[in-house]
């Protein structure tokens, strides 16, 4: 029996490692981890987090307008980014150190440096080699940038966090969550955003509707949304950054964000010398129990791609972890266990969007009959508040079986509606169970269970 360093080396500290950490430690086990950047990794520094904490700082302006509907009178607004950025980092220095505490008061010990692979038992850190007899890649992922003439002109989303201050106007590439996220975020604080998308509607992979009502709510709040265009170039211009898109129009700009897709972190991993395979994009390839080619080196995470469908989002790599964690040193999991079943996933543009379970368009594919319930109307909220917003809300339901197998909402606090009915879809709810529960008046969430017309 060959004798390692550690039982379990982990490379990267973000949302999945640090959880299959923790968890392969309470295990009795011996932990390291190693990480270059940031405690908590994309999640909590250039991710989830900033998104959301700017996202309210975004709403507030909507509330303001709100408030005069409801008798408030509300005095001179101004926006200061720079007090938002240093809240924001205030914030995220806090959650460092909690990453920092979670890890030592689970007894792993942290190298903050970089780790490379060497063989499969084998990493180098600071030109020191440590074996371990399994080692597990979480490095995530990063923005994947466009190869055109003048990138250099454009920022990523990583950059947008740390921008020295608010554009006065700003262009958007990308129709994905980041996005229509970082686009509403701009233009809640007072950018003037225009948003191009190379596809015909936002939000692919989604239920079609969705994007489709995304992008006329995002048009009512003063997005210009630019479908089936794309950026060929960008340049210095007299005044800001020159854009030149695909039909030869040129937009100038302040801000030029790419949101257009990330991609696996594994540049200097070391991945080719110890023979760890990687598929077509670039991401790490794994089995259905996260191993790679060399069964002692397994990978979770962004890092991972969306092999099998699986989405990338942080509770996913938390789950991973702790199936990783338990299938190393617990209790074996069972075969049924799909992870990634019935996803939910909530998008923070605004308004909000959510979704668990099959589009429209998958049950149709994979069903011989599917019913449709839909309803999009005016939340009580808004009859006073002035704002024209609306909401949309559907349900897809097996007609064979009445299961209901996807339902999807766009409008205020979607995602806190949906976690919810994302455990009802877990547990195979029908339709029937939908139509017996009772519904808490008056709200929004309500309307889940009070459609009875089918289209
Ligand atoms: P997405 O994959 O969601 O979207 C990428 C967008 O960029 C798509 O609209 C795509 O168009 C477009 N695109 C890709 N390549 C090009 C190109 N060369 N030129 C022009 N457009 C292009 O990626 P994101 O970067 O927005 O987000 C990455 C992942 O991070 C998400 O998939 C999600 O899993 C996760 N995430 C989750 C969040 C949340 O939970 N709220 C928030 C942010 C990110 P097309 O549709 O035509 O392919």
């Amino acid at each position: 029996m060959p004798q390692y360093d550690y039982d379990l080396f982990t490379i990267g500290a973000g949302s999945g490692g640090v959880r299959a950490s923790r968890f392969a430690a309470s295990h009795g086990t011996r932990v390291a981890v190693a990480e270059q950047q940031y405690l908590g990794g994309t999640c909590v520094n250039v991710g989830c987090i900033p998104k959301k904490l700017m996202s309210y700082a975004a709403h507030m302006h909507q509330e303001f307008d709100a408030a005069a509907g409801y008798g408030w009178t509300v005095g001179i607004r101004a926006f200061d980014w720079q007090a938002l950025r240093a809240a924001k980092d205030r914030e995220i220095a806090r959650l460092n150190d909690v990453y920092r505490r979670l890890l030592s008061n689970s007894g792993v010990t942290l190298m903050a440096q970089r780790a490379t692979l060497v063989d499969g038992h084998t990493v180098s850190v600071g030109g020191k080699h440590i074996t371990a007899r399994h080692i597990l890649i979480a490095t995530g992922g990063k923005p994947a940038m466009p190869d055109l003439p003048g990138i250099g002109h454009a920022i990523s989303s990583d950059a947008f966090f740390a921008m020295p201050g608010l554009p006065a106007r700003a262009v958007v590439a990308g129709g994905g969550y980041i996005a229509v996220e970082l686009a509403s975020i701009l233009n809640g604080l007072g950018s003037q955003v225009t948003l191009l998308h190379r596809g015909d509607r936002l939000l692919r992979g989604m239920d079609a509707e969705l994007g489709s009502v995304l992008a006329r709510e995002m048009q009512k709040k003063g997005i210009t949304i630019r479908l089936q265009t794309q950026v060929t170039s960008m340049a210095a211009g007299r005044s800001g950054t020159q854009v030149t898109l695909n039909d030869n129009r040129v937009l100038h700009t302040d801000c030029m964000l790419f949101a257009t897709g990330r991609r696996a972190n594994t540049d200097g991993l070391g991945l080719a010398q110890a023979g760890i395979e990687q598929t077509a994009n670039g991401a790490i390839a794994v089995d259905a129990d996260f191993r790679t080619n060399v069964a002692s080196v397994l990978a979770i995470g962004d890092v991972i791609g969306d092999v099998n469908g699986r989405l990338q989002l942080t509770p996913v790599a938390l789950a991973e972890g702790m199936q990783v964690a338990a299938q190393l040193f617990g209790k074996a999991v069972s075969a049924d266990d799909n992870l990634y079943r019935h996803v939910p996933t909530a998008v923070f543009s605004h308004p909000n969007v959510a979704t668990v379970g099959l589009s429209e368009e998958q049950a149709r594919a994979q069903h011989a009959a599917v019913l449709i319930f839909k309803s999009e109307f005016k939340p009580l909220r808004h009859t006073l508040s002035g704002s024209d917003e609306r909401v949309f809300m559907k349900l897809v339901v097996d007609a064979a079986s009445d299961v209901v197998l996807g339902m999807h909402m766009v409008g205020a606090e979607a995602g806190e509606i949906l976690q919810g009915f994302a455990a009802a879809l877990q547990c195979g709810i029908t339709k029937k169970m939908l139509d017996r529960t009772i519904g808490i008046h008056p709200t929004t969430a309500e309307e889940f269970v009070t459609m009875r017309q089918a289209l």
